[in-house]
């Protein structure tokens, strides 16, 4: 989508002096429910008021979302509180219903952004809509099948559009739910730096505790806003109870939220930010020069090894590398997660080296 400019700047209709909230329960359950939610989080930041109404669910045999029931109590919660309304549409026959009940917002869950089949019939079912449009990322870490599915929407003008990061799932159990992946969504801010992005971080934490320090990791990278899961009793949800909060929680964590600025043009901030970019850019430079180094020591190895007939991994040799590349990071303050990554890549980077040099 090279046209990003077409897209409209919806978010900037609101006028906000926060980031953008949406809020409300994983779930509509009941009525009651939903409405003493919405006049909850009218006291908040909130501008619209979220509930799922078909749920997707892993595993069947769990809650599976109230349907259609759902769409008029979201809509007697808007009539009282004024909140706009939002909901997650996975088929075209979602779309109608969406529509039919006026919902303002409809968003395209993960486990439908993976697939360019079901994507293409929404498309095709929202056509020319002027409702907003969020597209959460697909539960595999691919940002060209998550920008894929923003592209699919522009081409049937649609143009609302906004993305919502919700993480990413890994068999590996980590302290999240699903893998926040940061850099996927710096990588998408840098090719499309107009597309509105808004955090999940509900569905990245799994665990209410770890939602504050997500959304001000957001803001810090210039995000433009959040949709958070809230539940007047939030242990008692009928689905994802250990990471909803109530709108209380809510307000609390959006007053202590630091909202960056995106730059400034104070003079002294300006000058000093000069000066340590050239810095970076010399190290960057000196970085390569000493990785052009280690390769061509790489490239000696591989004849010495094409001579003597052996293979190129020497898996006991690399590992020790590991640890001890591991250690001395610890000592200077670089994550095990970061000497593992580069190093990977340093390696594999040798590898190929080594294996023109033996296959020619
Ligand atoms: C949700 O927002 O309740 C939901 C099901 O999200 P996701 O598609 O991110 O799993
Ligand atoms: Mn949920």
């Amino acid at each position: 989508m090279k046209d990003n400019k077409h897209l409209r700047h919806w978010l900037d209709d609101f006028e906000l002096d926060h980031p953008l909230v949406i809020a409300g329960p994983c779930s509509a359950e009941t009525e009651e429910q939903l409405i003493n939610t919405a006049h909850k989080l009218k006291e908040t930041d909130a501008t619209f008021l979220r509930a799922g109404i078909w749920k997707p669910r892993s595993r069947p045999g769990h809650f599976e979302g109230v349907g259609e029931e759902g769409l008029k109590w979201i809509n007697t919660a808007k009539d009282e509180t004024g909140l706009l309304t939002a909901t997650e549409v996975a088929s075209p026959q979602h779309v109608d219903l969406a529509f039919k009940y006026d919902i303002d917002l409809l968003w395209i869950g993960a486990r439908t952004t993976v697939s360019p089949f079901i994507v293409q019939e929404l498309a095709e079912a929202l056509k020319g809509t002027k409702k907003i449009v969020l597209i959460k990322n697909p539960v595999n870490p691919d940002l060209s099948l998550w920008l894929g599915a923003v592209e699919r929407f522009h081409k049937f003008d649609i143009q609302n559009l906004g993305v919502i990061h919700r993480g990413f799932p890994s068999y590996e159990k980590t302290k999240y739910r699903n893998n926040p992946e940061w850099q996927i969504t710096i990588d998408l801010q840098n090719n499309f730096p107009n597309l509105p992005l808004l955090l999940d971080p509900s569905h990245i934490a799994g665990n209410r505790a770890l939602i504050f320090d997500l959304c001000q990791t957001a803001l810090d990278l210039n995000y433009d806003g959040f949709m958070i899961e809230t539940h007047l009793d939030p242990d008692k949800a009928w689905s994802d109870a250990s990471q909803q909060i109530t709108p209380d929680t809510l307000s609390k964590i959006t007053k202590k939220l630091k909202v960056r600025e995106s730059d400034s043009d104070v003079l002294e901030y300006q000058s000093l930010l000069k000066t340590m970019r050239s810095e970076i850019e010399l190290v960057d430079h000196k970085i390569l020069e000493i990785l052009a180094k280690r390769m061509k020591i790489v490239d000696q190895i591989g004849k010495l090894k094409k001579e003597n007939n052996v293979a190129i991994l020497q898996s006991k040799r690399w590992n020790a590398i590991l640890s001890k590349m591991i250690q001395e990071g610890a000592e200077n303050n670089l994550s095990e997660a970061f000497i593992l990554n580069m190093f990977k890549a340093i390696h594999q980077e040798s590898i190929n080296h080594q294996k023109k040099i033996i296959d020619n």
